[in-house]
């Protein structure tokens, strides 16, 4: 089988508002052709207009070319081989940032197409893929939690809504939510910068509402400068029972996240932007995080994804996979999630409680919650169908 051309759609929603702290309201996704009619899906989540030239852009020299240029004619059902190809080939250009982000959109579609051609679904070949025993047992459970971000201009707008969001998740089924309390530091919602007390103000009364019993976690989007300040309001928050605190400091403060890992009452989680599975070494060996948030379309895809996983299962930490796109992502997470015991939960934003039409409309299928948990089925590849008319929608938004 070969590849005979990737098309590549930039996804805009109309009404975006750039004071949100929420990168759903774009997306790039490729659709990946073969000469043999399989068309494999996939997306990342990134700047699209940039990650759409990584792909579409030519080179002139072996160390920098365009990775459009090096799929054409590739064997698609040999994704560890592209990748590979792609990231010598790209990489004076690439190796790291949206190179990798449009790398992971194309992997994606490629384990999408290698499933529909071995009539399996993608959870099933990356079992086999890793050598793992039992491969012909169904999947691993899969416990999502629900994904909340907040709506309104103040903190007591933003904390009645978190909490009316959280309530609505654990009455749809869920065990676990995600509060995104990003109301300082560079990526607050909504333009706010509030206090430190504020923060652990809105978490304990989410933790009222919501009961002992249910799983939180908190989301505060890189808010303080350093890990000591960090660790003050770690130490105010650990009476609210927080399975973990993500990107409490700026990613790029490796030490400072060791820091935290020896002090925190609470587990600290990151990686979200992390791009392959050498920059995860880095946050697991010198960051010493507990839990590590690869994003299958921004780490690479499923090639790299499943190399983090096992990252994760040699040093004894956790998975949770980010994902704050379409259902496309969020089929991917799963899969992956199905595919390893390190991964206690999978973030899930639910249509019903999304803001963006573009997580609503632009897949035709919805996870359904069985006593909390997703059951992924036996459906080839990634199991997912665009409904046509949001994309061309959404394509025209962006013009
Ligand atoms: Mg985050």
């Amino acid at each position: 089988m070969k590849i005979t051309h990737v098309e590549c759609h930039v996804l805009l929603v109309p009404d975006y508002d750039t004071q949100a702290c929420s990168s759903a309201q774009d997306d790039l996704v490729v659709e990946v052709h073969t000469d043999e009619g399989l068309i494999g899906i996939g997306e990342t989540d990134t700047n699209p207009w940039v990650a759409r030239e990584c792909i579409r852009a030519r080179g002139t020299h072996c160390m920098g070319l365009g990775l459009q240029e090096m799929l054409l004619g590739a064997d698609p059902l040999q994704p560890e081989a592209v990748w590979n190809r792609l990231y010598s080939g790209s990489k004076m250009t690439g190796r790291r940032g949206a190179v990798i982000c449009a790398m992971g959109a194309i992997d994606m579609a490629l384990w999408d197409i290698r499933g529909q051609a071995a009539g399996k679904p993608v959870w099933r070949l990356l079992n086999e893929h890793r050598g793992r025993d039992g491969t012909d047992a169904g999947p691993r459970p899969v416990v999502p939690y629900a994904s909340l971000l907040a709506t309104g201009n103040t903190v007591d707008t933003q904390c009645a809504s978190l909490i009316e969001k959280a309530l609505t998740a654990q009455a749809m089924g869920f065990r676990a939510a995600k509060l995104e309390v990003c109301i300082n530091g560079p990526y607050s919602h909504n333009g706010l910068q509030e206090d430190d007390e504020s923060v652990v103000e809105m978490v304990a009364a989410c933790r009222e509402a919501v009961g002992p019993e249910f799983t939180l976690m908190v989301d505060v989007a890189y808010a303080w400068p350093d890990a000591e300040r960090a660790l003050s309001v770690l130490e105010q928050l650990a009476p609210h029972d927080l399975f973990f605190v993500e990107t409490p400091i700026d990613i790029d403060d490796l030490d400072g996240y060791a820091r935290l890992a020896e002090r925190s009452p609470i587990r600290i989680a990151a990686g979200e932007w992390q791009n392959t599975h050498w920059e995860f070494e880095d946050l697991a060996d010198r960051g010493k995080l507990a839990v590590l948030q690869p994003d299958v379309g921004r780490v690479g895809g499923f090639t790299e994804a499943v190399k983090v996983c096992r990252i994760a299962e040699q040093r004894d930490r956790l998975i949770v996979p980010h994902c704050w796109k379409s259902m496309i992502g969020i089929a991917a997470s799963a899969h992956l999630a199905a595919t390893t015991e390190a991964c206690r939960f999978v973030e899930f934003l639910p249509a019903k409680l999304s803001e963006s039409p573009l997580r609503r409309e632009l897949v035709r299928q919805e996870f359904e919650l069985v006593n909390g948990q997703i059951l992924l089925g036996e459906r080839p590849g990634l199991g997912i169908d665009l409904d046509r008319q949001a994309l061309e929608r959404f394509v025209d938004a962006a013009g």
